[in-house]
């Protein structure tokens, strides 16, 4: 497919608001491409090169940006004067794209591929070193002197990290599955029910391997039995299994019935991977974390040997003084990219691990966890059997969880109130025959959290979608609140809960407001609903931890309120807990079914009391 093709198709995605429409147009631009230009296509829709946990975005700088352009201005003879005021240009369109297409720089006789494109992208981020900045920019002029006015509004918006076209990974799924359906859209009932198998059987393929790409080009090769192909392989992050949640032991081993019941642990996620030479670990979110954590890669290699082997845990800074764990707060500190030997040698990390999801070239996710857990701990042994040990020795790194198996109520409450008093948050029940659900949030793993016993509030993850300028004491800052939505899974919107005015210092509110100045849009992207209108609407990508009252029906939001239905959900007193976290993304954020369970909890707990 032409560069130009694939712009047209960005140009006119660019002005759709429905997901559906949306899901509708991706999947023609993708019946249109060849098994191999597949994979490109989705990674630039996504704003990237790779498959995002490659964790290589392009984010150039605008000045080198305007240097290309002012290059290829210069190379087709374009007005001097033109290009001293190429900043002062950018400076009042705002966005790089409109300007490069204004410029009108390319011949468009070029009429480059997508794939040669792509090719030309990945050459230009791989350059490094001395010489390297010109030479990117003299191979980005060469680009924009290739491409359609229309093509270089979208390249100057990749380069920079600005496509923004609101396209999150269900809406990827979703034309995936629609170009495989065959039933006509005439009959909807069958229309409907073929795409929920097919995209059920597309979403599971991208749990196994994180890459959409990667599943697009087996479905556009051998359709759907091409997927049968994708299985867990070291080196490309499983999307993480998630926790439904309850309010007590009772509740717990009704559901579960006999249940292992582990501690769980306020620290970092990682899915390590062991490839029989090296090691890659990942977080929560899917980002490589391996530069990060030496002592974990470090150990892992040298357990594992030749061995390969995915298995998840939580790591956790340790306090050798006291022999014992640091608060999340402490912990979050490892989260660097510079100076890290020194930091942990200063806060080292112990990691607990409770899954195992792959081991010696078999994927063993499908095995009951009873199982898992037992070939897990002939890997890394449970050390903690009574309250006085702990479950790494001082001298490893690596140890399996606290865990008991019990079908007795009142033992889950003892166990959730020794874990508490030693100040972890609560603790994670997991079915005994449970398979490991990549991606996916069941009753097989259910938590209990502190806050869900006793006191009313709880904490929820929120994406920012806009935010207001500070007025009163505020207005130095340039912002006084923002605005926080859930996620829905099933329609890959974003729907406002909660408007936050509080929780931060205000040095922390200038960071914020810093950062959200960089996601500014002109309205709400598509697929984010609210009931407010902020003042600057932003694109949904930072998620902040959020403490609030209690949950309440109001007509203001918009989480949970369906077609018909008045009232949404709102948070009472809402306030941060958190600034933005790097370890959740936007689609991590808490889920419109988890509020409403929440809202379930609380009304239960009302009447209760
Ligand atoms: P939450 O982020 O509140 O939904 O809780 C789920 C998180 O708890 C997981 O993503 C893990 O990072 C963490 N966790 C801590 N201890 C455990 C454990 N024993 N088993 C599974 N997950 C755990």
């Amino acid at each position: 497919m032409k560069f130009d093709t694939f712009s047209e198709y960005l140009a006119r995605m660019e002005t759709i608001s429905g997901r559906l429409e949306l899901a509708s147009q991706l999947a023609s631009l993708l019946r249109e491409l060849s098994p191999s230009e597949t994979p490109p296509a989705l990674y630039m829709v996504q704003g990237q090169l790779y498959p995002p946990f490659v964790g290589a975005p392009m984010g150039m700088a605008s000045r080198l940006l305007l240097r290309a352009m002012e290059k290829a201005l210069e190379e087709s003879g374009k007005d001097p004067a033109l290009r001293s005021r190429l900043g002062d240009l950018l400076a009042e369109s705002g966005d790089p794209g409109i300007l490069a297409e204004r410029l009108n720089m390319g011949t468009g006789m070029g009429k480059m591929g997508l794939g040669e494109i792509h090719a030309a992208l990945l050459v230009i981020a791989k350059q490094a070193g001395s010489g390297s900045q010109e030479e990117k920019i003299s191979r980005l002029a060469d680009l924009f002197l290739s491409l359609s006015p229309l093509s270089a509004r979208y390249l100057a918006r990749f380069v920079m990290g600005r496509l923004r076209l609101g396209v999150g990974d269900s809406t990827i799924v979703d034309a995936l599955a629609r170009t495989l359906i065959e039933t006509p859209l005439e009959d909807t009932v069958g229309w409907k029910a073929e795409m929920k198998a097919v995209r059920q059987k597309v979403e599971d393929a991208y749990n196994l391997c994180s890459d959409l790409g990667r599943v697009g080009e087996m479905l556009r090769k051998e359709g759907l039995v091409g997927l049968d192909h994708i299985r867990p392989s070291v080196g490309f992050p499983i999307r993480m299994a998630l926790c439904e949640r309850l309010g007590s032991g009772a509740e717990i081993i009704e559901k579960l019935g006999k249940a292992a019941v582990e501690s769980k642990y306020d620290g970092f996620r990682c899915q390590i991977h062991c490839d029989g030479t090296s090691v890659r670990i990942f977080s929560r979110n899917l980002e490589e974390t391996t530069g990060m954590f030496p002592e974990l890669a470090r150990e892992a290699r040298a357990l594992l040997g030749r061995r390969t082997a995915i298995f998840e845990g939580e790591a956790l800074g340790y306090d050798a003084e006291n022999d014992s764990y640091h608060p999340f707060q402490v912990t979050i500190t490892r989260k660097r990219k510079h100076n890290i030997l020194e930091k942990s040698e200063e806060i080292p990390l112990k990691c607990l691990v409770f899954d195992l999801l792959f081991l010696d070239g078999e994927a063993v996710m499908d095995q009951p966890f009873s199982e898992r857990r037992r070939r897990l701990e002939s890997l890394f042994p449970a050390h903690r059997r009574k309250l006085s040990e702990r479950e790494v020795p001082p001298e490893h790194v690596f140890g399996a969880s606290r865990l008991i198996v019990t079908s007795d109520p009142h033992e889950v409450d003892l166990f959730f109130d020794e874990v508490v008093e030693e100040g972890f948050e609560g603790i994670i029940a997991k079915r005994l025959d449970g398979v490991y659900t990549a991606g996916s949030r069941n009753f097989n793993w259910i938590k209990l959290k502190r806050s869900y016993k006793g006191a009313l509030s709880d904490t929820v993850d929120l994406v920012l979608i806009g935010y207001y300028r500070g007025k009163g004491l505020r207005t130095k800052l340039g912002i006084g609140a923002v605005l926080g939505a859930v996620f829905d899974p099933a329609t890959g919107e974003f729907l406002s809960i909660a408007r936050i005015g509080s929780g931060l210092t205000e040095e922390k509110w200038k960071e914020l407001r810093e950062m959200l100045d960089e996601l500014r849009t002109n309205g709400p992207l598509q697929g984010v609903r609210s009931g407010l209108v902020p003042d600057f609407w932003v694109v949904p990508k930072y998620v902040v931890t959020v403490l609030a009252d209690e949950l309440t029906r109001s007509p203001v939001h918009m989480a949970g309120r369906t077609e018909g239905e008045e009232e949404g959900y709102a948070l009472r007193f809402p306030r941060m807990v958190s600034g933005p976290r790097e370890d959740k993304g936007p689609e991590d954020a808490t889920t419109v079914t988890e509020i409403k369970r929440l809202f379930d909890l609380q009304r239960q707990r009302g009447l209760r009391e």
